[in-house]
């Protein structure tokens, strides 16, 4: 991750307390079932993007979103204070905090059911948050919040200032989002959603998302990732071989660091490379914001 200037990202995205049980195995409707352990972690793409950008070095990083006026909320806000975050985060008093409810049994088979509570909020950003998306080098956000707030959000960028979108989970997008997005990251799975094609291939697909948008960018788990333009040739960029244990947030530490590498000024392909070395890091620790490497593993990783 070389750094020639320190670029400032800002992702505007949810924040989730992920509340995880281990079980022996997964309960049958209706029935109960005792756990053997409860771990509560930070959670939520935003937050979780937000933190690996911010641990890729160089970079200033804002985190925009939304909690309720809860002990979930202030968790979050605590667990949060941990990374060199610009932690902007709004306390909504009508509404919950998201929360994610994981259960994991003995063969690592899980059931998660998330409450987006204040994620799910349509308020518009705030006079303030609007100034911070307007200091961006880089915008980043997904869509566990309100596909309308990052349609709000873009249009408080300065000219030039790219949009990275996360279309995850997919879902249909508005046709001014789409105007508005420079490079959309996806995985394979929600290249198939956006594009309600089953049948065809990838690159058929990747070929569809590139009338609508400039930049495509699909994850392609242990076998890295593909950079896709309208007027340059493919690239396929591979991850490292690792020992994967949990690819937990792997989606997440990819975008917040190619987040970084952009805002830094370093080019799409390297900072794709870079986001790959990253996020193969991550998938070998088990844990969402506890797995996202920082500066120096990486560049111990990549020599
Ligand atoms: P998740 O939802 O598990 O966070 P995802 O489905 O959004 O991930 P993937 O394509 O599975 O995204 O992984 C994102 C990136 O993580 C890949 O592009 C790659 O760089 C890295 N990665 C994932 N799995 C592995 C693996 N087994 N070995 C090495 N790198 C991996």
């Amino acid at each position: 991750m070389s750094s020639p200037r320190a670029g400032h990202v800002v992702v505007v995205g949810s924040v989730n307390l992920d509340i995880s049980v281990k079980v022996h195995r997964l309960p049958h409707p209706g029935e109960t079932v005792l756990a053997t352990s409860v771990h509560r972690t930070g959670g939520g793409k935003g937050a979780n993007q937000a933190v690996a950008a911010a641990r890729a070095g160089g970079t200033a990083t804002s985190l925009i979103g939304r909690v309720g006026n809860d002990e979930e909320g202030r968790i979050m806000r605590s667990l949060l204070r941990h990374d060199r975050l610009d932690l902007r985060l709004t306390t909504l008093t009508d509404a919950t905090s998201g929360l994610a409810l994981v259960t994991v049994d003995d063969h690592a088979e899980n059931s998660i059911v998330v409450a987006p509570g204040a994620n799910a909020s349509p308020v518009p950003l705030s006079h303030e948050d609007a100034q911070v998306v307007a200091q961006a080098d880089v915008l980043l956000c997904q869509l566990e919040t309100p596909p309308q707030l990052a349609l709000d959000a873009a249009g408080h960028r300065r000219p030039g200032v790219p949009l990275l979108l996360n279309a995850a989970p997919a879902m249909p997008l508005p046709e001014a989002l789409w105007n508005s997005i420079d490079m959309l990251i996806v995985n394979q799975h929600e290249a198939t959603e956006l594009t309600q094609d089953t049948t065809g291939t990838l690159d058929h697909r990747i070929a569809q998302l590139l009338q609508r948008t400039p930049t495509v960018l699909v994850t392609l788990g242990k076998q890295g990732s593909l950079l896709a333009t309208r007027d340059q040739p493919w690239l396929h960029l591979p991850a490292p071989a690792v020992n994967a244990v949990d690819t937990t947030a792997a989606g997440d530490t990819f975008c917040g660091v190619l987040a970084a590498e952009l805002a830094n000024g370093v080019t799409t392909p390297n900072a794709v490379a870079t986001a790959n070395a990253a996020a193969a890091l991550a998938v070998t620790r088990p844990g969402a914001q506890s797995s996202i490497p920082d500066y120096p593993e990486v560049t111990a990783a990549a020599l």
